[in-house]
């Protein structure tokens, strides 16, 4: 083992350490988890000049190299220098400096994303623009923060279990002319989503606004149109979701019917947040424990700073972790163990 190896400094360099001595796993970042084809040619010539020749598909959307030998990674920082630029710097506008090789931050993590509305039909969003606004804004940064998008409430991205979890919502409009009372949307609701449709007496739709999640199944399954989304987009935010050995959480309702403006201006205080949260100390601390740190009414005070919210937008007064849920599963007894109700038998 070399013990002249900097661990942290190539790990600021998004290189992981790996059981094997003196070797690391470079994980090139995918805002949004979208590139152009040509960039794998580069990811495989990588692999197999300076990697174990294999490849791991990041659990967080990244291309990962595992096998780079610790006096390698010099010039696999060189080599990707390009991708970099390509994807951080000219797609996502980050703003990094012009004669540094290799990642500047591990802090940030890959902002992740389903594949969002150019594809899926139920997307509501362009999930892959939106994450590479969001990558401009967290990244770089030494703040570990952990983002997902997805493009409807299905929530194939995880958002969920991220620091902040972004879904594509949409207010569906109604148009009473057009429904014949067929019912379709009233089933597709209640199979699919939160079934908050019923057909009423006179053959046309009723809603419980409250519920609506605006996943838009309604409009797919609509045989006359009288569904239609509202071209305004506007997303759902959680907050504070994670995995972890510790406390894993799912994320709590934050914000909802919010447009990208406040989504973006949000973010945008987020390194200021940080920095204030961790007395201007860098310290390796997950986002979601920074919140915690701090309480959500005083989060909310500065991360809304200089925002302005749409009209129908709704944000949490208050959020109630619930932090004792895991530790408590944990000590659950087998089934096998409980004692039977009524009279024991005595052995
Ligand atoms: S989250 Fe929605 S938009 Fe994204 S892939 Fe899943 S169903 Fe499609
Ligand atoms: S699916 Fe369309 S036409 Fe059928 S009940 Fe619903 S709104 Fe009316
Ligand atoms: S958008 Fe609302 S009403 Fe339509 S299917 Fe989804 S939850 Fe139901």
């Amino acid at each position: 083992m070399n013990h002249d190896i900097d661990v942290k400094k190539v790990r600021t360099n998004c290189f992981r350490q790996s059981k094997v001595p003196g070797e690391f796993m470079l994980q090139m970042r995918v805002p949004g988890a979208v590139i152009e084809a040509k960039h794998l040619k580069a990811v495989a010539e990588i692999c197999e000049r300076w990697g174990n020749g294999s490849f791991h598909m990041g659990t967080r959307q990244t291309l990962d190299i595992p096998g780079v030998k610790y006096e390698n990674i010099p010039e696999v920082n060189r080599y990707i220098k390009s991708y970099i630029e390509e994807v951080d710097v000219k797609i996502c506008d980050c703003e990094m400096e012009a004669d540094d090789y290799g990642y500047p931050t591990i802090g940030a993590r890959n902002v992740m994303a389903c594949i969002g509305n150019t594809h899926c039909i139920k997307g509501n969003v362009n999930t892959y623009e939106l994450a590479k606004k969001i990558e401009k804004l967290v990244f770089p940064s030494h703040y570990h923060i952990k983002v997902s998008v997805a493009g409807c409430p299905n929530d194939c991205a995880k958002a969920n279990f991220n620091d902040f979890g972004i879904m594509g919502v949409n207010k569906q409009v109604y148009d009473y002319d057009r429904c014949i009372g067929c019912g379709s949307c009233v089933d597709a609701c209640q199979s699919h989503a939160t079934g908050v449709l019923t057909l009423n007496k006179d053959g046309k739709i009723d809603k419980d606004v409250c519920c609506c999640v605006g996943c838009g199944e309604c409009t797919l399954i609509c045989p006359t149109g009288a569904w239609t989304r509202d071209p305004k987009k506007l997303y759902r935010v959680t907050l504070g979701g994670r995995t972890g050995k510790q406390s894993p959480r799912s994320g709590k309702l934050f914000m909802n019917w919010v447009t990208e403006e406040v989504v973006l201006g949000m973010f945008a205080n987020w390194q200021k947040f940080s920095a204030w949260a961790l007395d201007y100390k860098p310290e390796y601390l997950h986002g979601g424990h920074l919140i915690d740190r701090v309480g959500y009414k005083e989060f909310i005070k500065h991360i809304f700073e200089g925002v302005t919210f749409n009209p129908e937008a709704k944000v949490a007064d208050d959020i109630y972790w619930a932090e004792n849920e895991q530790r408590s599963n944990i000590h659950v007894m087998p089934l096998s163990q409980h004692k039977h109700a009524g009279p024991q038998e005595s052995k």
